[in-house]
């Protein structure tokens, strides 16, 4: 029998494009296909951060419905937007989180269904491969405790919880024996990991750090408050990237309280000077236009942030989002406003990464990841990019870069 053939459209963050694969792993008695034309189911794994993201789901379904395709909802939007999609009958079936591994039973459904899940557990399975991919993710946990007041997601992944170590050695195991060198700890909240389970992320690090084949390991975002002993005891090992991702958010006091944010400008000061001192190129996410950020406060933010040894940033300009406590904030900042408030913050950065690239005096060592216009393109230990031109095919190869010319875009060399 011809198998049915599924095509899965992924919105949002790594975790989501970590879920997708464990999704296409346990799909055995389909056939994956990579555009929606060919495909006569689509499952959507959806994002749902912002008001936005729901819109852009929206559309997509419309878009796609037209195509008289069969639409599964599943992601982070299931559970605030999957009801009234499937009573609606936008799509054919909603399943949540939880229900993710038994996907293969549930798209052989001939009836409708909705089946939400639950919120408290993780993924039993292990993913064996990223097409495509040299670098691997590893989603070390799903959740979180805190609770900014602009966040919905814990209330669509639920609290914080830790996959088993043991799991996340043999996964790691699996990849590296299959050539992968670069892993990528990932989730909603990976400082928070081991704190149910008596351990700690920096634990976990040291016993991945062990497997053989183990190149580099590269960090999503981390609460700095979540940076205990355990976590400074590993920063002088190789094996660590010269990296790391800090979430600030912001720099001004008013703005982190109403922000119930659990971070403090002078302790992360302090905090990324140590790291900075230790040679990181430190990065962070920052949030411009939050409801209740006047001229006065984005300006002492503003001010603060030039004080920090920063190298890059994630700057989002804040995007409403129904049911979280900002959303509520009357003193809204405007749309125009807000994005001249992030161009400066962008540029703020750029500069600052630029100095940061021209001062290093060390060799680059970078994983290519493509070959695109001419150029192999990958990132070195400190999360720069650099362009490659080379006669040799060192697609996917790590390769060792001592002269470079630094430019105010990107790093670039010939090898
Ligand atoms: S730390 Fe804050 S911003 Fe990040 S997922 Fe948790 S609640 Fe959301």
């Amino acid at each position: 029998m011809l198998k049915k053939k599924v095509y899965f459209k992924t919105f949002g963050c790594r975790t989501n494009i970590y879920d997708t694969q464990v999704m296409i792993e346990k799909l055995k008695d389909f056939k994956i296909v990579d555009n929606e034309k060919d495909a006569d189911i689509i499952v959507i794994n959806s994002c749902t951060v912002t008001n936005s993201a729901d819109s852009t789901a929206r559309n997509y379904i419309s878009k796609v419905s037209k195509l008289g395709k069969r639409v599964i909802f599943a992601g982070c939007g299931a559970i605030n937007r999957g009801k009234e999609l499937y009573n609606d009958k936008k799509v054919f079936g909603v399943f949540g989180h939880s229900q993710k591994e038994n996907i293969n039973t549930l798209l052989k459904n001939d009836d409708r269904f909705y089946n939400i899940g639950d919120l408290k557990s993780v993924e039993k399975s292990i993913v064996h491969n990223f097409e495509g991919k040299n670098r691997a993710f590893i989603k070390i946990q799903e959740g979180c405790n805190f609770r900014c007041s602009y966040c919905i997601i814990p209330f669509v992944r639920g609290d914080a919880r830790s996959q088993d170590e043991s799991k996340i050695l043999q996964q790691i195991e699996i990849l590296s024996s299959n050539g992968y060198g670069e892993f990528i700890l990932t989730g909603t909240n990976i400082g928070s990991y081991g704190k149910d389970k008596n351990t700690s992320l920096g634990k976990l690090l040291k016993n991945i750090s062990k497997i053989k084949g183990v190149k580099r390991i590269r960090l999503g975002s981390i609460e700095p408050i979540q940076i205990d002993d355990d976590f400074i005891e590993i920063l002088n090992e190789e094996w660590l990237e010269r990296h790391l991702h800090i979430a600030l958010q912001h720099t001004n006091k008013d703005m982190l309280k109403l922000m119930h944010r659990r971070n403090s400008y002078d302790k992360d000061k302090k905090l990324l000077e140590k790291l900075s001192q230790k040679g990181f190129a430190i990065g962070t996410d920052f949030i411009v236009g939050h409801p209740g950020e006047t001229k006065e406060r984005f300006e002492d933010g503003y001010s603060k942030l030039k004080e920090l040894p920063l190298t890059h940033i994630h700057c989002f300009t804040y995007s409403k989002r129904d049911g979280t406590p900002s959303a509520a904030i009357k003193e809204q900042v405007k749309g125009d406003v807000a994005k001249e408030r992030h161009r400066q913050v962008v540029d703020l950065i750029k500069k600052k990464n630029y100095n940061f690239r021209k001062s290093i005096n060390k060799e680059l060592v970078v994983l290519v990841e493509e070959f695109k216009n001419g150029y192999y393109t990958g990132y070195d230990q400190y999360y720069n990019k650099i362009f490659i031109k080379s006669d040799m095919n060192i697609d996917k190869e790590w390769v060792t870069m001592v002269n470079y010319e630094v430019k105010e875009d990107a790093n670039y060399a010939i090898f």
